[in-house]
C-alpha cells in the first residue's frame, strides 16, 4: 500500500497517466495530476480519485519547460514537505519519415518527452536524497527498444528516457532513490486512437498476446515500482506490451 505517500505524475490528465493516477491513488497515495491543456480532464480524474475515497490535486505545467518544472515542483514539496514517487508519463508523438521531418517536429518531441523527464527529475531527485528514499517511473516504449519506421523523433526520445533512467538510478541508488522505466507497446488511448484501422490490424498481428493493452495494464506496473515490493529493483526496463518486443 501506499498509504501517505505524494506522488506526483505527469500527463495525467488523460489515458496512461490517468490510469496510473488512479491506481497509486487507490492504493493510498495522494496524487498530483499534472496537465498542459487539459485542464477540464485534470480536474475530472482529480473528482474520480476524490469520489473513490482518494486524495488528489491537480497543477498546471509545461513539463519541457525547466523553469515551470522548477517551480511546480518546489510548489510540491512547499505543500506536502515530500515527493515519494514521481511518474514522468507526459509525451507526445509527431510522426512523419525521417527525410521529410521538420526540425520543429524532432525538437518537440524529445523536449517534451526526454528533456521533460530530465527537467522533474533534476528537481524531484534533490529531496529524494534528502528524504533517504524515493521512487521514480519514466515511461518509455517499446519504440524506444525496438526503432519504428516514421517515428525517429519518438523513437530517439524513449531510446533516451531508457538511457536517462539508467544513468539517474546509478546516481541516486545510494541513497535509496529507485529509477525504472516502463516501455509499454500499443495502448489503447488517444495517442494510438488516430492510427488508421488497417494499421492497427496489422500492428495487432504482430503483437503475440494479438490485442492493444489497456492503460491499466501499465498503471498495475507502475502500482509495483512505486510499492515497496519492489525496492529491490532499479535501472530496469520493464516491457508491458503483450509480447511484442521479446
Ligand atoms: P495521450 O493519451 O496522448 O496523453 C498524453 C498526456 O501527456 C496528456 O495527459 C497530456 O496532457 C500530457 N502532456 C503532453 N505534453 C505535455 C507537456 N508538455 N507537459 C505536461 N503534460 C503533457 O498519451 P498516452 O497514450 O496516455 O501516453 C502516455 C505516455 O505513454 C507517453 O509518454 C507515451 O509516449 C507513452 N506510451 C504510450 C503508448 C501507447 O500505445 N498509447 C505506447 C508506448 C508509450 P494535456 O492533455 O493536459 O496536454
Amino acid at each position: 500500500m501506499l498509504t501517505g505517500k505524494i506522488a506526483v505524475v505527469t500527463g495525467a490528465s488523460r489515458g496512461i497517466g490517468s490510469a496510473i493516477a488512479l491506481r497509486l491513488a487507490k492504493d493510498g497515495a495522494t496524487v498530483i495530476v499534472n496537465y498542459n491543456g487539459s485542464e477540464e480532464k485534470a480536474l475530472e480524474v482529480k473528482q474520480e480519485i476524490e469520489s473513490q475515497g482518494g486524495s488528489a490535486a491537480v497543477s498546471q505545467c509545461d513539463v519541457s519547460d525547466f523553469g515551470k518544472c522548477e517551480a511546480f515542483i518546489a510548489d510540491v514539496i512547499k505543500t506536502y514537505g515530500r515527493i515519494d514517487i514521481l511518474v514522468n508519463n507526459a509525451g507526445i508523438t509527431r510522426d512523419g519519415l525521417l527525410m521529410k521531418m521538420p526540425e520543429e517536429d524532432f525538437d518537440k518531441v524529445l523536449d517534451t518527452n526526454l528533456k521533460g523527464a530530465f527537467n522533474t527529475i533534476r528537481f524531484a531527485s534533490r529531496q529524494m536524497l534528502r528524504q533517504k528514499s524515493g521512487r521514480i517511473i519514466n515511461m518509455a516504449s517499446v519504440v524506444g527498444v525496438m526503432g519504428n519506421a516514421g517515428q525517429a523523433n519518438y523513437a530517439a526520445s524513449k531510446a533516451g528516457v531508457i538511457g536517462l533512467t539508467k544513468a539517474a538510478a546509478r546516481e541516486l541508488a545510494s541513497r535509496g532513490v529507485t529509477v525504472n522505466a516502463i516501455a509499454p507497446g500499443f495502448i489503447e488511448t488517444d495517442m494510438t486512437k488516430v492510427l488508421p484501422e488497417k494499421v492497427k490490424e496489422t500492428t495487432a498481428a504482430q503483437i503475440p498476446l494479438g490485442k492493444f493493452g489497456q492503460a491499466e495494464h501499465v498503471a498495475a506496473a507502475a502500482a509495483f515500482f512505486a510499492s515497496d515490493e519492489a525496492e529491490y529493483i532499479t535501472g530496469q526496463v520493464l516491457c508491458v506490451d503483450g509480447g511484442m518486443a521479446m
